[in-house]
């Protein structure tokens, strides 16, 4: 059996691969068993830790908790092949994560109870609740979760991530939360075709540039660090931190490092179930189901009444049934400043003149530097004396920026008296044209014309939306900027419903 690969060449789905996609879900439900026993306790040195059960919720041996049944509701719609990051599939995992909560389950976190018990129908109302509820929104409890989801898109990298940060979001509105799961997704999903542990520094690489800054240094307190120095655990920066604490600081010559980093998963102590849980998805990911030891495979077992031979037959299904990826781009929204981003091209919604402006005009000569200028200059002297029309685009280098190029686009300013929608339009789809000639893959956009040339916001969203969704494109990767929390929100709802 093959998949179609966009980004990775000729990628075939072999045993050893097929092996280790059920190990994510054997040594994450693994992690999770034998942590459940010493939850919210700190094991002493003298202590064995073994897959004995009881803890605070008195749970069997080899039982697992609301980490791996809530993983495993990602994984059962994952195994019947449909796409899980949007539309019906993630209208299907809330569903799932509903019937999980009406199970009546011990052990659930607060968060996720607060969203679950108004048993919110489908993504969006899900999503609504989570951003509404009030309280601290970054626990653990969505990147518990959240190793399956690799295994929906070992097919293609950024799908995979915008699928973690969208089910992240159905019950932790919580920036730092969506980070760490589609860090964790993006190196599970690495394990499980190359089998290495290097995608948890690659996501790093590919990410904006903020996300890299934040978690670069957590990643070497990590593993530099002991568990006191990350020991509120809960919370999903420290969660992360002490799950890459195990992995890096046992011995990995060999598959016994899965048992090894578990042990020191729990050992570190606080949530044991959850930071082993999540340790436990990437050792999986790297090591294979093989090496998750017997004696625990033959024990593992929780809601909704599976056991281990159950978790072999969806993650198997789920790599199977994955679809191929998606003819067009891949779109997605960022919030902050676009001149940070590592795209081959950043759009900027110039004036006419291209000789510099205010707004993102302004911050992209700035931060590019006078060599963006120079050409603009150079543009103006030669091809475009009348300077650049509304609706035309035209390249230009970046700089100083992390982009490749910069492609210069003037957006209509807006009028009540006429409807230039069509020209707004133009404005991405002769940008992204540009952007093809060029050999471009990915491509940053402001909203453009919403600025001073007053175009309703909502709007100028919904012709943004339209547009690039529309576009015949070899772009592979669009990203919608938004310059606040309320559009980044905005644009969100509009891409999930277009
Ligand atoms: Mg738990």
């Amino acid at each position: 059996m093959a998949l179609v690969a966009r980004t990775e060449v000729e990628m075939e789905l072999d045993a050893r691969r097929i092996d280790r996609a059920i190990g994510v879900l054997l040594g994450g439900a693994a992690g999770d068993a034998l942590g459940a026993g010493y939850e919210f306790t700190h094991p002493a040195a003298d202590i064995e830790i073994d897959m004995i059960g009881g803890g605070p919720f008195n749970w069997a041996p080899g039982e697992w908790t609301d980490d791996t049944s809530m993983a495993l509701a990602i994984a059962e719609v994952a195994a019947t092949g449909v796409p899980i990051g949007h539309g019906p599939g993630l209208d299907a995992i809330a569903g799932r994560f509903v019937a999980w909560f009406d199970s009546n389950p011990p052990d659930i976190g607060n968060q996720t109870r607060a969203v679950l018990s108004a048993r919110p129908d489908g993504a969006a109302a899900m999503r609504h609740r989570a951003r509404s509820v009030p309280g601290r929104k970054g626990g653990n409890g969505s990147l518990m979760r959240t190793a399956p989801v690799a295994l929906a898109y070992l097919d293609d990298a950024r799908a995979c991530r915008e699928a973690a940060a969208a089910i992240a979001g159905l019950t932790h509105d919580d920036e730092r939360a969506v980070e760490a799961c589609q860090l964790w997704t993006h190196a599970v999903r690495h394990a499980v075709l190359y089998g290495t542990f290097d995608g948890v520094r690659g996501h790093l690489k590919e990410a904006p540039s903020g996300v890299a800054e934040f978690w670069g240094p957590l990643l070497d307190q990590a593993e530099t660090g002991s568990p006191a120095d990350f020991a509120n655990n809960g919370w999903v920066v420290h969660a992360l931190q002490t799950a890459w604490w195990a992995i890096t600081s046992t011995d990995d010559s060999g598959p016994d490092h899965l048992a090894a980093a578990l042990e020191a998963a729990v050992r570190a102590g606080g949530d044991t179930d959850t930071t082993a849980a999540i340790a436990g998805g990437l050792l999986g990911a790297r090591w294979g189901a093989a090496a998750v030891p017997a004696r625990w495979r033959r024990r593992l077992h929780g809601w909704p009444g599976y056991d281990a031979a159950d978790l072999a037959r969806l993650a198997t299904a789920a790599v199977e049934r994955a679809p191929a990826a998606s003819t067009g781009p891949v779109v997605e929204v960022v919030r902050g400043d676009i001149t940070t981003l590592r795209v081959d091209v950043i759009v900027n919604a110039a004036n006419s003149s291209l000789l510099g402006g205010g707004g993102v005009d302004g911050a992209i000569h700035r931060a590019g530097g006078p060599r963006i200028l120079a050409e603009c200059r150079q543009l103006r002297a030669t091809t475009l004396p009348d300077g650049l029309a509304a609706g035309a685009a035209v390249a230009t280098t970046a700089g100083e920026l992390p982009a490749r190029w910069v492609v210069h686009t003037v957006g209509p300013r807006y009028s009540n008296a006429e409807d230039r929608s069509a020209t707004l339009r133009a404005a991405y789809t002769r940008s992204l044209a540009v952007a093809d000639g060029l050999g471009a893959r990915s491509i940053a956009f402001p909203l453009i014309s919403s600025g001073s040339y007053g175009w309703p916001r909502e709007d100028a969203i919904r012709q943004a939306v339209d547009a690039v969704r529309g576009a015949e494109t070899a772009v592979e990767r669009i990203v919608l900027v938004a310059y606040d929390a309320a559009t980044a929100e905005e644009i969100e709802r509009m891409l999930r419903s277009a």
